[in-house]
């Protein structure tokens, strides 16, 4: 234990956070727990061992530097879930959804270790922040009498979107799941078809933890969001009102760590040398690079992966691709081989294999856009760095994420899919874009003409709205200041 944490340790707020064992959703938290660690707290994050080694820096730098945050590391019972042993993160799930559920019910089993380890806490818990997919976190919170605030990785617009979802149960006699179903009572006309909404990430299996999740939920004290008022302050009040719950917007979570090399591996380690990464991003002119990656879990198929190696290729626009499924899939590793398909493009491409540094990426001044499956932490990054995107969805909120960067914000352009996948059952024969139009596509966000410039303007000045929310005074800052406060003066 660290002298900071010492201090005054029995007045100290003690914030325990609970993620859900998923890139998108573990970083975010991780970023929280630096955020309120900074502003005084002191936080138990619970994790598991392998994602504990997967963040190593991460945890040898609170060490160091004197944060009062205690990593938690607990262990699944695999058998008993009926999942292969280790599997302690999504992005391990072979069959995806159809795992979903057993993989949501196996973390249940952190619920007994995780009292009995605050009971023996020299301080006491204050506030259990938890994804909102831990229904169980709801029995922590009512053991020790403090409050459950929900995180849920989502935007601002998609949380809204989903609550209205929940309570009008507007997808229920829906048959045709391409047509427009209007969202009532969202700020302004909004019309999703079932196939793009949430429930495409719903699953056979998944409704008896769906039905635990929303009746935890009710019960919850509130939300916190990673975003950021002057950007979401429409969706976040429609929040409240609709709610009456209060929605901590304290975003964008990422730019705590802005200019720390060890908060980089904070999702796990980078497949490439940073340095050499950098190397190739400083040889770049400004703006001229295309980023395109997909995130933790989405499977990309090889005849698509093919296609779009292809069309970043036509488009003769320098790029850094992440290839994900290359150590999963061999038929890719094999196509790179026989197209020469790295040598070819070796003066104007950088693949990168498994995990990139995607944030220090987005910050470098060569990168001029990003082609993204619309994950809420890659949009958010991406806007932190006044980055446009070319959007990708590919189920869950990501379509809602699209409609939030393309059609309200215009900070970038729809590639065109206009359907979910089922995530973990994709069909390997389907090419959802195709190499024309993607390259088209990436032409058009890279294009330098009025339209794309007037959205790279607009990109920019949302990025420094992003910062300025974060510094002291900004909004997301002093709501940072202000949870604890509450949770503080509750906790007293
Ligand atoms: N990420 C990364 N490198 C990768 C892939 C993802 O650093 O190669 C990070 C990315 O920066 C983001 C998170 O992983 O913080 C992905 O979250 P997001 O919500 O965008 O998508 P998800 O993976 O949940 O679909």
């Amino acid at each position: 234990m660290n002298d900071f944490a010492h201090g005054s340790r029995s007045k100290q707020p003690h914030f325990v956070l609970v993620p859900l064992m998923a890139q998108g959703h573990t970083i975010p938290m991780i970023d929280l727990a630096h955020l309120l660690a900074s502003h005084g707290a002191l936080v138990t994050f619970v994790t598991t061992p392998l994602n504990a080694r997967r963040i190593e820096s991460v945890i040898q730098h609170a060490k160091e530097s004197q944060l009062p945050i205690e990593f938690l590391p607990f262990t699944f019972n695999y058998a008993e879930a009926g999942l292969p042993e280790g599997t302690e993160n999504l992005d391990m799930l072979r069959h995806g959804l159809q795992e979903f559920a057993a993989f949501l019910e196996m973390c249940f089993s952190n619920k007994d270790p995780l009292i009995s380890y605050l009971r023996e806490h020299e301080t006491p818990p204050s506030c259990v922040i938890s994804d909102l997919s831990q229904p169980w976190t709801g029995e922590v919170a009512r053991e020790f009498g403090i409050p459950r605030i929900g995180f849920l990785g989502m935007s601002a617009f998609a949380t809204l979107c989903w609550d209205i979802t929940i309570l009008h149960k507007i997808y229920d006699n829906v048959t045709d799941e391409n047509q427009p179903v209007p969202i009532p009572g969202f700020p302004h006309p909004l019309e999703i078809p079932k196939t793009k909404s949430i429930v495409s990430f719903y699953a056979p299996g998944l409704e008896k933890v769906r039905e635990k999740i929303a009746e935890e939920n009710s019960k919850s004290e509130g939300i916190i969001v990673n975003t950021f008022l002057e950007m979401e302050s429409l969706y976040i009040d429609s929040y409240e009102k609709l709610t009456r719950k209060k929605a901590w917007a304290v975003g964008p979570m990422c730019l705590y760590n802005k200019g720390l090399k060890q908060m980089l591996s904070r999702g796990n380690k980078a497949s490439i040398d940073e340095e050499r990464c950098i190397k190739w991003l400083d040889s770049m002119e400004k703006g001229s690079v295309m980023f395109v990656n997909f995130g933790s879990i989405a499977n990309i198929v090889p005849l698509q992966v093919m296609e779009i190696g292809l069309s970043i290729e036509a488009s003769r626009k320098p790029f850094i691709w992440v290839l994900k499924a290359a150590d999963k899939m061999p038929e890719i590793e094999q196509w790179l081989i026989e197209e020469n398909f790295e040598e070819r493009v070796k003066y104007r491409g950088l693949i990168i294999k498994g995990w990139a540094p995607q944030f220090m990426i987005l910050s470098h001044k060569a990168v001029g856009g990003f082609l993204t499956h619309c994950g809420w932490n890659s949009i958010i990054e991406s806007i932190c760095n006044g980055v446009p995107m070319l959007t990708w969805p590919q189920f869950g909120d990501q379509f809602l994420n699209e409609i939030l960067v393309a059609d309200v914000l215009k900070i970038g352009i729809k590639i065109g899919v206009e359907r979910s996948v089922v995530w973990g059952s994709e069909k390997s024969d389907e090419v959802m874009v195709k190499r024309d139009d993607m390259k088209r596509k990436v032409l058009e966000l890279m294009d330098e003409g009025k339209e794309g410039m007037e959205r790279r303007v607009r990109a920019r000045e949302l990025g420094d709205k992003a910062k300025a929310a974060m510094k002291e005074g900004g909004s997301s800052h002093k709501n940072i200041e202000l949870l604890i406060k509450v949770v503080q003066e509750r906790s007293n």
